[in-house]
């Protein structure tokens, strides 16, 4: 045989022994989860159906209280623990992921949800607004991505990693340079993430949410003040008016985020990786800003 031939049976047995050791899907009551930013809004749904669907979770926040709340919701620790930890912290994360192993031995499924927005047109938008945005969205998940890469091929078991990125990582937010483009980042990193670990069997998949205003600390905080200025209605009016916008005249709450989640991580969705799902009532398709 020449050599080229012989390049492609050393290809071929190299593909046929990654397949070999590929681990399975296996089901969310047999694995552990670590949620950023789920002391509030969707992660702390996410980290509910999670928890409902029998996996142990990491409630992972900079804000103690909201995550220590929410690991209260889920039960005893046998169930779920609070962890501290801010995403701009390299050995917060070292950390919080140390803390998931003591607890329950491993980690295998992560979210990376935490984030604020910095809505300001272009001209307001200071650097220090931008380095702040990208410092926990774009590299913050990166160091979360990264940890949990390292925690899950130590592991040899696969993953995934669900980042909660957004409808404005595809399309033109309003007047948000630094948080689109920081989400814009986030996107970027599921493809090349799923390429990268996908040989591990991790999976790497993206949800991009829209308007869900309930529950939600970012609208609460100022953002939600900003819109309804914006198009003219009450802001306690601003679930329904974002409602009314989407094709299915449906309010998006935090709960349909974590559906895709479980779809993603214990549904069907098993030979999906480096895809985003929007979960916005159509807002995206009909591009509606
Ligand atoms: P939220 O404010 O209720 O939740 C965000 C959580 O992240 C908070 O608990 C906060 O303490 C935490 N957090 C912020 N900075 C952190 C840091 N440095 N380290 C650790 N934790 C930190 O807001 P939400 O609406 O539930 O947003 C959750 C995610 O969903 C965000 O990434 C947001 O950009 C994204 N998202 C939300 C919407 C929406 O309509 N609400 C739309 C698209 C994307």
């Amino acid at each position: 045989i020449d050599e080229a031939e012989k390049f492609r049976i050393e290809y071929w047995e190299l593909e046929e022994a990654k397949l070999r050791r590929m681990p399975a899907p296996r089901p969310l009551a047999t694995r552990i989860a670590l949620v950023t930013g789920a002391g509030s809004g969707i992660g702390r749904a996410i980290a509910h159906r999670l928890a409902a669907e029998g996996a142990c979770v990491v409630v992972a926040d900079r804000d103690t209280a909201g995550a220590e709340a929410v690991a209260g919701e889920l039960g005893g620790p046998d169930t779920a623990v609070a962890v501290t930890v801010d995403v701009t912290d390299e050995e917060q994360i070292r950390a919080a992921f140390d803390a998931a192993l003591l607890a329950f031995g491993g980690v295998d499924l992560v979210v990376n949800n935490a984030g604020i927005s910095i809505s300001k047109p272009l001209l307001e938008t200071a650097a220090a607004d931008w380095d702040r945005q990208h410092a926990i969205m774009a590299r913050g998940s990166f160091l979360v991505s990264r940890e949990a890469a390292r925690v899950m091929t130590a592991q040899g078991l696969g993953g995934d990693i669900v980042y909660i990125a957004s409808k404005n990582a595809v399309f033109a937010g309003p007047n948000n340079i630094a948080y689109s483009a920081a989400k814009a980042d986030q996107a970027h990193q599921v493809r090349l993430l799923a390429a990268e670990l996908g040989g591990d069997g991790i999976r790497v998949n993206g949800v991009n949410p829209d308007g869900v205003v309930r529950g939600s600390g970012i609208f609460a905080g100022g953002w939600g003040a900003q819109r309804a200025a914006v198009y003219g209605v009450a802001e306690d009016k601003l679930g329904e008016f974002y409602a009314q916008r989407t094709l299915l005249k449906r309010e998006v709450l935090p709960e349909h985020v974590a559906n895709a989640v479980f779809a993603l991580t214990g549904g069907d969705l098993t030979h999906t990786t480096g895809l985003h799902i929007p979960v916005d009532a159509g807002v995206a398709a009909a591009f509606l800003r």
